[in-house]
């Protein structure tokens, strides 16, 4: 059988315990899940990329099966760099559906065979959005709640 090879794209900007929670529990499901942080070079991002693929990689050490690389471009592009055949993406909620369901049918359309597999958010972490750590970040708030690892 065909190694399951799966990308978990998005900004991760920064990564959070939602994410890991993701990540983690599709370890499980594929033999192989590539964390890919997408990143266009001409936009700003609040926290940087490298240390953020630093920090994941520090974070999924004791994964064998776990890999993270920063990429550029079509997410699709991606995904077939890598042979994979699947995408992850983790919902939280109806916002996210619709968001997410019109990405998944795109890119369908484009590579019939890369399939986009969803993951529901474990409840505890359904409220915490990168959007909302660089809030909360900005105003000096604590953030251990909200993210694996420490910013340095
Ligand atoms: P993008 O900018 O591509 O939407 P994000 O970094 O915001 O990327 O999110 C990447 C993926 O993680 C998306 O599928 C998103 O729905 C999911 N996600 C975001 N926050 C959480 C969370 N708290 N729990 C689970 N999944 C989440």
């Amino acid at each position: 059988m065909k190694k399951r090879i799966a990308i978990f794209p998005g900004s991760f900007d920064p990564f959070t315990k939602g994410h890991e929670d993701i990540a983690i529990r599709g370890s499980q499901i594929f033999d192989e899940l590539i964390i890919g942080i997408g990143h266009n070079s001409k936009k700003q991002r609040y926290f940087s990329v490298e240390e953020t693929a630093q920090s994941i990689r520090e974070i999924f050490a004791a994964y064998p099966n776990l890999k993270v690389e920063v990429y550029e471009g079509l997410t699709i592009a991606f995904a077939k760099k890598h042979d994979a055949n699947f995408i992850l993406r983790g919902l939280r909620n109806t916002t996210d559906f619709e968001y997410e369901n019109s990405i998944a049918e795109a890119n369908k359309q484009i590579y019939p065979d890369l399939e986009t597999v969803f993951l529901i958010t474990s409840a505890k972490y359904a409220h915490i959005s990168s959007t909302i750590i660089r809030e909360m970040h900005k105003y000096g708030q604590n953030l251990e709640g909200f993210m694996p690892y420490k910013l340095t």
